[in-house]
């Protein structure tokens, strides 16, 4: 089945004429997937043979809303969404001063197996198509009623893991055909494919990256994050600073504190002596025990401990506040709750 909502209108053209229709049908279909058609039979406007056509050897993506929890302390929303297979992926929609952002998936599940993360812990089923990323948004959208202004692919998945299809997202999403978000206005989030990031940085996009470091050496690193062993920490900062030198664009370093695990005082200075001189931003979040692992979150003093070494080395560091830590705001528990069956 061809998946035509991941098509642009050069390719949709493509597609429609090289099976005997005519060209300006493209731009009609187009027109009515932006108009949220559910299915061809909503088309009214295009002849019926385009239609059963379209039935027979095409679908329509879809990220249909299962479950949405709303946060009783802050504006946020976690929603279950079902793609059109029946597999499941969440989203997170946060609101700030600027406006709406969702944080949505680029995977049913996760190969990486970072030992704190839901999503790696639950294994994985497929990657996304650019469709079902673009779903997600305007799932969300019509549920809030509002647009939604900035996206990162901080969800389930790797999205370096599915390159192309988050590429084609990219470029889909950032188009007049489709919900013209800026690229400007879109983060993506690796755990350190290295290679990928060599290719992003050529690519040249406006598009924001966050790499997620967690441990400031391979012997810690490669603790938690397996992908550490295949791309360890040299290798990844050496793809850190090509991006920068290339693209002049400052990168986003997430680092999930563990209480006892990568938080002290040493790891602090270490991650410093890393980041020193790079155009970054770091990012400390308070890690969520969500594996049964039994990590535990640094207490608040060693947050702020940690920040400062790190402001006093002048690599720039803030500790993020959780948004919707009442409702399993975080990469994967959402789904994980979900098929146990617990909400
Ligand atoms: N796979 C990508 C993007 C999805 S994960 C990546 O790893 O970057 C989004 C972010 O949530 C990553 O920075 C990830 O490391 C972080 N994360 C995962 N589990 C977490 C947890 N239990 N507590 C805090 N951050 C977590
Ligand atoms: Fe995958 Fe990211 Fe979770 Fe690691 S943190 S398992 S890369 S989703």
């Amino acid at each position: 089945m061809t998946d035509i909502k991941s098509m642009n209108l050069t390719e949709l053209t493509a597609y429609l004429t090289d099976n005997g229709f005519e060209k300006f049908r493209a731009k009609q279909v187009l027109q009515w997937i932006k108009q949220d058609a559910s299915s061809f039979d909503d088309m009214t406007n295009i002849p019926k043979k385009l239609r059963d056509f379209l039935k027979a050897e095409a679908y329509l993506a879809c990220a249909d809303i299962v479950r949405a929890q709303h946060s009783k302390i802050d504006d946020t929303v976690k929603y279950l969404f079902r793609l059109y297979d029946g597999e499941y992926v969440e989203g997170v929609l946060m609101s700030y001063h600027h406006g709406r952002t969702i944080c949505i998936s680029s995977q049913v599940g996760c190969k990486m197996g970072c030992t704190f993360c839901a999503t790696g812990m639950s294994g994985f089923s497929r990657s996304l198509t650019a469709s079902e990323m673009v779903a997600q948004i305007r799932s969300a959208e019509l549920d809030c009623k509002e647009r939604i202004s900035n996206v990162v692919l901080m969800g389930m998945g790797e999205p370096f893991d599915n390159y192309d299809n988050v590429i084609r997202f990219l470029r889909l999403v950032s188009s007049e055909d489709s919900l013209n978000i800026g690229m400007r206005h879109i983060t993506v989030s690796t755990c350190g494919i290295v290679p990928r990031i060599y290719d992003f940085a050529d690519l040249q996009l406006q598009t924001g990256l966050s790499i997620s470091l967690h441990a400031p050496d391979d012997e810690a690193r490669s603790r938690t994050m397996p992908v550490n062993k295949r791309y360890p920490v040299a290798e990844l900062m050496k793809a850190a600073r090509y991006y920068v030198d290339k693209t002049n664009r400052r990168i986003t370093f997430e680092y999930a504190l563990i209480d006892g695990e990568n938080d002290s005082d040493e790891n602090a200075r270490k991650l410093a002596s890393l980041l020193k001189g790079l155009l970054c931003h770091v990012n400390l979040i308070p890690v969520n025990n969500v594996t049964g692992a039994g990590y535990k979150k640094s207490s608040i003093k060693r947050q702020h401990a940690f920040a400062d070494i790190l402001s006093g080395y002048g690599v720039n560091a803030t500790v993020r506040r959780t948004l919707g830590s009442d409702i399993d705001a975080s990469c994967g528990q959402l789904k994980r709750n979900f098929t146990k069956g617990d909400v």
